[in-house]
């Protein structure tokens, strides 16, 4: 926590819009300059996450994803332009956030992390993102925040769906193995099912959404709720998901 201890008057009128509000205020901007948020995966859940989270002042971002933009990905992933096509996608999108808000600070993780580097940067954060595409990390960023008790914001899309939920680090949150267990048995991609841009960008946006609020004191607003998107019929479901008994992964922090 390297900034200073309060706002300067840039930043006031930045933030002006948000500081505003009742539910953020001066306070609430303050924690945000002071948050860091762990982004796993730089597509197109991580590009909207990361654009708002950097707009609405958040101090620092990791980016973890070592994967190179496609051609194919520009359709959604907006925080890649064009001209990106070929690069690793941690640098593209550095790049950009740069634009939106040089006062964030941004690192840019370009290789596949291991275990130890993904708990490292798990317990750096004040909250973590999962915007990746397979269940095999998606399992990995769990247990590794429900060990280090931090809060992930978990979101997904697929075709013309989307999910998302907020995990806390709490006896009476599930987690994501609660809701998902063993999913591994039937992965589904965007590339084989495909999926409609906007979708993956209101998830996304959810993604930051949910992320501000736990970090600015409202996490009683997304506890114990899966959220299920469906843009073909236009509707919202909210599904209220308690612990699983029994967690491979949070069933020790059930009774404690
Ligand atoms: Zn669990």
């Amino acid at each position: 926590m390297a900034r200073a201890a309060t706002m300067n008057a840039f930043e006031r009128d930045r933030y002006s819009r948000q500081i505003r509000l009742p539910q953020i205020g001066e306070a609430g901007q303050e924690r945000l300059l002071a948050s860091q948020a762990l982004l796993v995966g730089m597509g197109g859940l991580g590009s909207p996450a990361a654009m708002y989270l950097a707009a609405a002042g958040i101090g620092r971002l990791v980016l973890s994803d070592f994967d190179r933009v496609e051609a194919s990905n520009l359709q959604r992933q907006i925080i890649h332009r064009s001209a990106d096509v070929g690069e690793l996608k941690a640098h593209s999108a550095k790049r950009t956030l740069a634009e939106i808000n040089p006062a964030c600070e941004v690192t840019a993780l370009d290789w596949q992390l291991d275990d130890e580097e993904l708990r490292g940067q798990i317990l750096a954060a004040d909250v973590v993102l999962d915007c990746c595409d397979n269940f095999a990390t998606r399992f990995a960023i769990n247990r590794a925040c429900v060990a280090h008790a931090r809060p992930l914001v978990s979101g997904a899309a697929i075709r013309m769906e989307g999910q998302i939920a907020s995990f806390l680090p709490e006896a009476t949150s599930p987690c994501y193995e609660c809701i998902y267990p063993g999913e591994l048995e039937h992965e589904e991609t965007c590339a084989v099912e495909g999926v409609l841009a906007p979708v993956v960008g209101v998830m996304g946006s959810m993604q930051a959404l949910q992320a501000v609020l736990v970090l600015t004191g409202h996490a009683d607003a997304v506890r114990g709720k899966l959220l299920l998107f469906d843009a073909n019929a236009m509707l919202w479901r909210s599904v209220k998901v308690p612990p699983a008994p029994g967690c491979p992964t949070c069933a020790a922090r059930q009774t404690r």
